[in-house]
């Protein structure tokens, strides 16, 4: 049985969300339905705004998120009606060859546990609606299979609660899983917003000895030090200009760069900035089609490597957990990663808010719009 929800529904790419009724199913099986308590604005949400990467529309997007379950499907097994729980774009299986290497990101039966036999979403016209990343959080409520979400508990405010479903699971775990960052390692990550922020608390959590942050805002950098940033370069538009300011600071390069903007550029500057044996770690999504040109002698002759961590390789289930004990402990900073709440119906300014140089994360909050 569908009930009528309230979303900010994307129709046409480059244009304002649009806020209307969408009917969402009953939870079947192994769903959850999720009151949507708040949502954070990513980097991704954005690019399938504007049009740079492609979603079938209508559609609704939101997926860094937390929330209250409301009901459980009856093949539900680790969650229950009242938990809180933070979402994940990377359902995992558990059971195959990714998942029981450690790389439940990789899941390959992930578009099976996604198939539904009705649409989850649909306009009151009936016309099926898309859900990013099988979630769609830019509404009041939200339906996922039990495998898309973890249970977080109380112990972090809900509004920096949600930062744990994307930008964190992306970060940190970029630092601790993709990368494997250890206490001899000298670091670079490029690109200070929600993800790049986060890889700079992972690379600190993970011991790292230093941790250069690079971004083309200065306001960013002086924020990166909070998090743990012990060297700080301003990127320059000449990216040979940037790694010479590094080059500085860390004569030979480092041995982790990672890349948490999304362009061939940054991504090529991560692997400019390596240091024999060092290893480029790629986080930012770019539009289909693009490539990368990395020189062949420097990869080879210096052992060089360069490697992608979808969402950071993150393990998300086990994640939360971790990600909890370090925030209890003063370890991992969350709520100074909010640089504004805006109510859910200001989501387009929220929007317009993420290019100011100073945002880190902007997050919706839903409770006040309902009753
Ligand atoms: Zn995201
Ligand atoms: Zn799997």
């Amino acid at each position: 049985m569908y009930t009528p929800i309230m979303a900010a529904v994307l129709e046409d790419p480059g244009e304002p969300l649009l806020f209307r009724e969408l009917l969402l199913d009953a939870p079947a099986g192994d769903e959850v339905l999720v009151r949507t308590e708040h949502v954070g604005l990513c980097h991704s949400d954005l690019h399938y705004l504007k049009g740079s990467l492609q979603i079938t529309t209508p559609a609704v997007l939101g997926h860094e998120v937390v929330g209250i379950v409301q009901r459980v499907g009856p093949a539900v097994t680790r969650i229950k009606p009242g938990d809180r729980v933070v979402a994940t774009v990377t359902p995992s299986c558990g059971g195959c060859r990714c998942c029981l290497r450690g790389r439940p990101t990789q899941c390959e039966r992930v578009d099976a546990m996604r198939t539904r036999h009705r649409p989850k979403l649909l306009t009151p016209e009936g016309e099926t609606v898309e859900a990013l990343g099988g979630i769609g959080a830019f509404a009041e409520a939200f339906l996922v299979k039990e495998a898309s979400v973890a249970a977080v508990g109380s112990s972090i405010p809900p509004h920096a609660a949600c930062l744990l479903g994307c930008c964190v699971s992306t970060g940190v775990g970029a630092a601790i899983h993709g990368a494997n960052i250890g206490p001899d390692d000298t670091v670079a990550v490029i690109g200070c917003g929600g993800v790049g922020i986060s890889a700079i608390q992972g690379a600190k959590l993970a011991g790292a000895r230093r941790v250069v942050a690079i971004d083309s805002a200065p306001a960013k950098l002086d924020l990166a030090r909070i998090f743990g940033a012990t060297d700080t370069v301003l990127a320059e538009p000449d990216a040979a200009t940037t790694a010479m300011a590094l080059e500085a600071l860390i004569p030979g390069g480092v041995d982790h760069s990672i890349e948490a903007v999304g362009r061939s550029s940054t991504a090529e500057l991560a692997f400019a900035i390596l240091r024999p044996t060092g290893t480029a770690t790629i986080l930012g999504l770019m539009p289909a089609g693009e490539k990368l040109q990395i020189p062949a002698d420097a990869l080879v002759y210096g052992d060089r490597r360069i490697q992608g961590a979808y969402m950071g390789a993150n393990r998300f289930l086990s994640d939360v957990d971790m990600f909890t004990d370090h925030y209890v402990t003063g370890r991992l900073l969350l709520e100074e990663m909010v640089t504004k709440r805006l109510p859910f119906d200001s989501i387009n300014e929220g929007f317009q808010a993420m290019s100011e140089p100073s945002t880190i994360r902007v997050v919706l909050e839903l409770s006040q719009s309902q009753s």
